[in-house]
């Protein structure tokens, strides 16, 4: 059994498949394959509606304000597709739904530095990820750079070319990195060809069309093998060892209102905790709390950090507009990681009008780790980061923005993230940690304590990849699962 269906899990259940192994994979979000009422699955970032949040009933956008005034709406309470889900001192966006959180990214396809890999997970043979995993998970994913050529001329990137122009100017390397959208399917929604989807502004809520997603990869060659069963809208809440051997699973139906419908158990020989940083790090803090899994190791819901998220925004001049048609797919960044601890990705600003806004969302090298405990009384479990912890992010950003600001004679936009606030840092898109590799497991993400427990998500990594985080999510699973299935089965 394989509980989610993001990278890691997909991961799994691809390559178990493969080797003969029958696979139940549980999501508590939808399957994301019907049309609404529009004749659209997915709703657009600049109209948000019921399929938008995970159990909300008012929106609650990355970039809360826009011109002083606020963005958030009313929607109604629907198991949508992005979880902003708060604890004390962050609020943590996750995609929810049959491919995770490919379902809401960006695609940007990030291999790290082989240095800082090394740095990041020393334990793991960094020649054996440069060499295997990560050309296999990078094809697996279907990951792809812009044409370069093409890059130059298209409306839709003016904002990057901006991004790069004043990068340069200041002295900072800009790199093209790969992505996972098509990007022949992008240039022809710029020539109008083709139904327009990260030129409408998709993203955040969903691509309709061009992006892909796990549904198109990994799970679309799992379910190929005729092997993976995927149940959605079933939420994983016990996993204890079964009097007969193996686990049994406990998970609740959800209805799309997020009720509780009905409650069921499964045996499985053997389960893979694949529910995202925070959702295997909530349910493993739970069952060593409650007992139902109490061998686990105290290193379990620690090493749990943001990737070092933090966004800004600059306000351009007026000769330097950075377009109304903007791509949603971010294509490239600002790395500035050796000398500042920042790699800034050059975001888009999809509004539809000429905001003369430069978007940054700055992944930083940043300390700090906060740890999931078990509140039994509140029954829920929670996070200890505080917000004053992402001092070391903005002043990492800042290595880049004030420079660059000095040399173009602009200042920080203000009105982004609430009445006269420069820095998004109320938020990740990136949770990593909480199962730490050779911590809270051994050096392939089986689980101390238990014979036939694993983690294959990004609660693995110790709460930093120094980019953005999926490819190496997706490569360090597949490394895993080949010793796994080699060993194991
Ligand atoms: C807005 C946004 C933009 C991003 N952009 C990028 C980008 O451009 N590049 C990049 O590399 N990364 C990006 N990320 C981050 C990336 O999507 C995540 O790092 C990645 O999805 C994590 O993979 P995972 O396998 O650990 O878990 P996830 O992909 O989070 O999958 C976990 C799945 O488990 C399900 N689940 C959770 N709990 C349970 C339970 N109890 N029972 C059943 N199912 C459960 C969840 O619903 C989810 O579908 C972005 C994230 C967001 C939110």
């Amino acid at each position: 059994m394989v509980i989610g269906t993001g990278y890691g899990g997909s991961v799994a259940a691809l390559r178990l498949a493969e080797a003969g192994v029958d696979v139940h994979m549980v999501e508590m979000g939808m399957a994301w394959d019907t049309p609404g009422p529009d004749g659209k699955i997915f709703a657009n970032t600049t109209t948000p509606d019921a399929r938008s949040y995970w159990l909300r009933t008012r929106t609650k956008q990355p970039l809360s304000n826009f011109l002083g005034f606020p963005l958030d709406k009313d929607v109604p309470r629907h198991t949508g597709i992005l979880d902003a889900e708060e604890f004390g001192g962050i609020t943590v966006y996750q995609g929810r739904g049959v491919g995770g959180g490919s379902l809401v990214n960006g695609g940007m396809a990030v291999t790290p530095r082989r240095e800082n890999f090394a740095a990041v997970l020393p334990t793991v043979d960094a020649g054996e990820m440069y060499g295997t995993y990560y050309p296999r998970a990078n094809a697996g994913l279907g990951a792809a750079t812009v044409d370069p050529e093409w890059f130059e001329t298209a409306d839709c990137y003016q904002y990057a070319r901006v991004g790069r122009r004043h990068a340069r100017r200041s002295g900072f390397p800009f790199v093209f990195v790969p992505d996972v959208y098509d990007w022949d399917y992008m240039k022809r929604e710029q020539a109008g060809t083709a139904t327009r989807s990260a030129l409408a502004g998709e993203i955040l809520y969903g691509n309709n069309h061009g992006k892909k997603s796990l549904q198109q990869t990994y799970l679309a060659r799992a379910k190929a093998t005729g092997r993976v069963t995927i149940t959605p809208l079933h939420r994983v809440t016990s996993v204890a060892p079964a009097a007969g051997g193996g686990y049994t699973v406990t998970m609740d139906r959800l209805s799309t209102s997020g009720d509780t419908v009905a409650t069921k158990e499964l045996t499985a020989d053997k389960v893979f905790f694949a529910a995202g940083s925070v959702g295997t790090s909530k349910l493993l803090v739970k069952l060593r709390a409650n007992g139902a899994l109490s061998r686990l190791d105290g290193e379990v819901g620690a090493g749990w950090g943001d990737n070092g998220n933090v966004m800004c925004g600059r306000a351009n001049h007026l000769w330097d507009p950075t377009g109304a048609l903007q791509s949603a797919i971010p294509t490239a960044g600002i790395d500035n990681w050796a000398q500042g601890g920042a790699f800034a990705e050059v975001a888009p600003l999809p509004t539809g009008i000429e905001t003369y806004a430069s978007f940054y969302l700055s992944i930083t090298k940043n300390p700090h780790r906060a740890r999931f405990t078990w509140n039994a009384a509140a029954g829920r479990a929670e996070l200890n980061w505080r917000t004053a912890w992402k001092q070391p992010s903005i002043d990492a950003a800042k290595t880049i923005f004030d420079k660059i600001n000095a040399k173009e004679g602009t200042i920080y936009r203000t009105d982004l993230f609430g009445a006269y606030k420069i820095w998004g840092d109320h938020l990740t898109y990136h949770p990593l940690g909480g199962a730490v590799l050779g911590r809270a497991t051994d050096n392939y993400g089986r689980l101390k304590g238990y014979t036939g427990l694993y983690v294959i998500d990004g609660a693995l990594i110790p709460g930093n990849t120094s980019v953005n985080p999926f490819v190496t999510i997706t490569a360090l699973a597949e490394r895993n699962i080949e010793k796994i299935i080699d060993t194991d089965l």
